[in-house]
């Protein structure tokens, strides 16, 4: 390996996780080549896009080398000495871990997240942590305590949220591939307006313990990779139940690889007319649409179908997930985590440390849900919210009595100015229009490249499956991503 080699840094850099496992299982390059690459890579370019709160360097160079010697004795793990960045909602033993908030910093848990150690356990060398919008709550990453990521194909933008750090990262070359979370479609919206894939597990396909919760009806656990294959690796290696995760469901993890053939003949793909409505960029649904066409090429079969409760989606998934914040946040006290702000009782100590440690966003969101569930209001909202739940999950349950998947743009727009919607909330939450349903429904979804727009910012569609559909939804991915050649434009940086 020729370190400190440009190109070859380069190239080392622009591998994805399957490519990296090959390159390592034919000897072209050590394990502690990749980390030391992304570093080098993070040195050079995250000072602008900061989608990192912090890397792992001395961690990731010691467990690489490590690495190094046991594939020298054999050890033929699946990631074995892998570079893979982690979004900060998800906990790591020894590193701080603070989702983006400020009433977290200097956190360090004592334990990790079951997907973080799924991944360690295949070999995966943690980089480092990824930015989120405060607690996840946001579609831009710019709700970070700790300043907003910048999008790579534009700097300018935002790299959607809110797992914006990981999408960014990933798209960047900075990381193969890297853990985010979709608790409304902060997987899928922030891989589409990266030009990259990501995918959302089913609910309770992934186990949710060591996740900073929430909305805890909504949260899973999904990768952000570079390839369609890259996803299918990494959901195979952390699906599965979890004692420590009730909600966890109790089927092994899939074998997903098998699924990616490149044949969907007879396929049939759902289009719900409701997902094409004024507010579109026409950009985005001229690209959505020839990509339809594309499908019917390789030999699907296109159903137009209904979605009537589509409309319904995000008030109720804005008053589902609120109330269930509302109670998940209760738990930052001042006392037990994080940020302790001293007070002149006790009261006035849990006022003052949430008063100071929280966001704004956080704290409109703990207040909606609050009202949401307080009496004499719960029924009004909260109990009807969730009834028209069921009735969005029966929309969903029919369509996919008669088609596989389901396909629609994943956002209405590509990634708009940093700035643009943040002092906005209506216009913000307007832009998860297509992702809150599949969250609201315990549907599995994924978002592939799909375009670029005028000015050369990537459109990604998505496709949704039912619960447990993960094999549909990345069969039919992985056909469109080998047929076209979206995936082969990289940003300029
Ligand atoms: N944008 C949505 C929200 O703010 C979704 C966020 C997410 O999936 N974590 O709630």
């Amino acid at each position: 390996m020729m370190m400190g080699d440009q190109k070859a840094t380069k190239q080392l850099t622009s591998l994805g996780v399957a490519e990296a496992r090959a390159g390592l299982a034919a000897g072209q390059f050590t394990s502690v080549a990749l980390p030391t690459a992304c570093l080098e890579r993070i040195e050079r370019v995250d000072a602008t896009l900061h989608a990192f709160l912090r890397t792992t360097p001395d961690e990731a160079l010691a467990a690489a080398s490590q690495a190094d010697r046991e594939r020298a004795s054999g050890d033929a793990r699946p990631l074995l000495g892998i570079p893979i960045a982690i979004k900060d909602v998800l906990m790591t033993t020894g590193i701080e871990t603070t989702a983006g908030s400020r009433i977290l910093r200097g956190f360090v848990p004592p334990y990790s997240a079951t997907a973080v150690q799924k991944l360690q356990a295949a070999g995966a060398i943690i980089l480092g942590k990824t930015n989120t919008d405060e607690f996840a709550m946001g579609s831009s990453t710019e709700n970070s305590g700790f300043g907003p990521t910048r999008n790579p194909w534009d700097p300018e933008r935002v790299p959607g949220g809110s797992s914006g750090g990981s999408a960014a990262a990933v798209a960047a070359d900075e990381a193969p591939a890297a853990l985010g979370t979709d608790t409304g479609g902060s997987v899928r919206q922030p891989a589409s307006f990266c030009g990259i894939v990501g995918l959302k597990p089913s609910y309770g396909r992934v186990s949710r313990y060591g996740l900073i919760a929430y909305g805890s009806s909504l949260d899973q656990i999904g990768p952000i990779t570079k390839t369609v294959t890259d996803a299918a690796l990494i959901l195979e290696l952390i699906a599965g139940a979890d004692p420590h995760d009730s909600t966890t469901m109790p089927v092994n993890a899939p074998d997903l690889s098998a699924a990616l053939t490149g044949d969907i003949e007879g396929m049939r793909i759902g289009i719900p007319e409701e997902y094409f409505v004024e507010g579109i960029q026409p950009e985005v649904e001229d690209a959505v649409r020839t990509a339809i066409d594309h499908f019917a090429s390789l030999g699907a079969e296109i159903v137009p179908i209904g979605l009537p409760n589509t409309e319904l989606a995000l008030p109720v998934y804005y008053l589902v997930v609120t109330a269930e914040a509302s109670a998940n946040l209760a738990r930052y006290d001042g006392i037990r985590f994080g940020l302790s702000v001293d007070g002149d009782s006790i009261f006035d100590h849990f006022r003052q440390t949430r008063g100071a440690g929280f966001g704004p966003e956080v704290k409109r969101r703990i207040m909606l849900g609050t009202y949401a569930l307080s009496a004499g209001y719960y029924d009004a909202y909260y109990l009807k919210a969730q009834q028209v739940r069921t009735l969005i999950k029966q929309d969903f349950d029919r369509a996919f009595t008669d088609v596989d998947v389901i396909l629609s743009p994943t956002s209405p727009t590509t990634a708009f100015r940093i700035g643009e919607k943040v002092d906005d909330p209506l216009a913000m939450i307007l832009t998860d229009i297509f992702t809150t349903s599949a969250n609201l429904a315990g549907l599995c979804g994924i978002s592939v490249p799909c375009g670029f727009d005028a000015g050369g910012l990537p459109i990604g569609l998505q496709l949704l499956g039912p619960s447990l559909g993960e094999e549909k939804i990345l069969r039919s991915a992985y056909a469109y991503e080998q047929s076209t050649e979206w995936r082969l434009r990289r940003p300029v940086l």
